[in-house]
């Protein structure tokens, strides 16, 4: 029996949820996993929850389905978490989680928590789409659902160039391109593509960025009335913190913009051993080893400071 055979015994209704402010990854796993039920098992009725996704991803399919409004009452027989190491980034679609009869948890995140019944996590995954790709049936993949899996590929390898990337991934990648995905079209749509509101926000954040640590480390914020100015939400934001990764020197990256009065979210990036998921952990977030974020309350100069700190016990061994 396959995975999914076994995991949709006894299984008439299934939600399917994810992270807050859902990625590529996120939307990805999710709507390959829908698509492959609706197209393998027409019976169960399925339910993504997710935040409203962007529409840059509007080419994958049933996209629309995706159900925002976490006030509807239902109970689940099973809850499959996908793309999400720990409970509270589920935002309020954690209450399908809560009541559901099992769950299963299909990540990759280093610092997931174990919080499903079933937890299927590979640490050394590019993305959760390359984890769910293990448990389907591959002669059963549709294009629709390789799109959806190639796009989670691509977003969270940065299209193949962060160290997440392994043979294995390309081997993933090139048998979704079998499939007769619109490649090209994909990794510029929904990955390069700026809007000239992206473009100035980003513009904004490299001009206004700062080093320290003697170059080792750059920082850059945007606060919540630039935001508003610019008319901007988290998910414009997207290709900030990778710019500032690959400034010459720079071990670590911050970038971090403001979510409510004296509230940032703070993502972090390393460019060799520096482990930033040790430091997301200690500020209560989490993520990778070269990839995490945390949210972290206080003005911006204690943010910093308080990064940096943590930044200096790896780098020095500082206490
Ligand atoms: P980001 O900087 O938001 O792009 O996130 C980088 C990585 O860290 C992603 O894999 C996220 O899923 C993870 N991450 C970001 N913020 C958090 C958080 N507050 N808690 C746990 N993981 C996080
Ligand atoms: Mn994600
Ligand atoms: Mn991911």
């Amino acid at each position: 029996m396959s995975f999914f055979d076994t995991m949709l015994e006894d299984v008439e209704t299934m939600a399917i949820i994810g992270h807050i402010r859902p990625d590529g990854d996120c939307i990805g796993s999710c709507l390959a996993a829908y698509n492959y039920l609706e197209e393998h098992y027409p019976d169960v009725r399925v339910t993504v929850f997710l935040e409203e996704p962007s529409i840059k991803f509007g080419y994958l399919k049933n996209i629309q389905c995706i159900c925002s409004d976490f006030s509807v009452e239902a109970e689940f027989d099973l809850c499959l978490c996908l793309d999400c190491s720990d409970m509270l980034r589920f935002g309020e679609a954690v209450r399908y989680l809560n009541s559901a009869k099992k769950s299963i948890c299909v990540d990759h995140h280093v610092t997931n928590t174990g919080f499903a019944g079933q937890n299927i996590v590979e640490a050394k995954a590019s993305s959760t789409c390359e984890v769910l790709f293990g448990l389907l049936e591959e002669e059963k993949i549709s294009k629709a659902v390789a799109e959806c899996i190639y796009t989670g590929i691509i977003h969270d390898t940065g299209v193949f160039k962060y160290d997440c990337t392994s043979a294995r991934t390309m081997e993933i990648a090139g048998k979704m391109m079998a499939k007769g995905i619109d490649f090209p079209h994909i990794i510029d749509n929904s990955f390069y593509r700026k809007t000239y509101i992206q473009n100035q926000i980003l513009g904004r954040a490299l001009l206004e960025s700062i080093t320290f640590l003697d170059g080792r480390c750059i920082f850059s914020v945007i606060h919540k009335r630039d935001m508003d100015f610019y008319g901007v939400t988290s998910a414009d934001m997207d290709g900030i913190i990778d710019q500032l990764r690959i400034t010459e020197g720079v071990e670590c990256a911050i970038f971090m913009y403001e979510t409510a009065c004296r509230e940032y979210k703070v993502s972090l990036r390393s460019t060799n051993d520096l482990d930033v998921s040790k430091i997301a952990v200690y500020f209560g977030g989490g993520g990778h080893v070269k990839a995490a974020g945390c949210t972290m309350a206080g003005s911006v100069h204690d943010v910093v400071n308080n990064l940096s700190a943590r930044i200096s016990v790896q780098i020095n061994g500082d206490t």
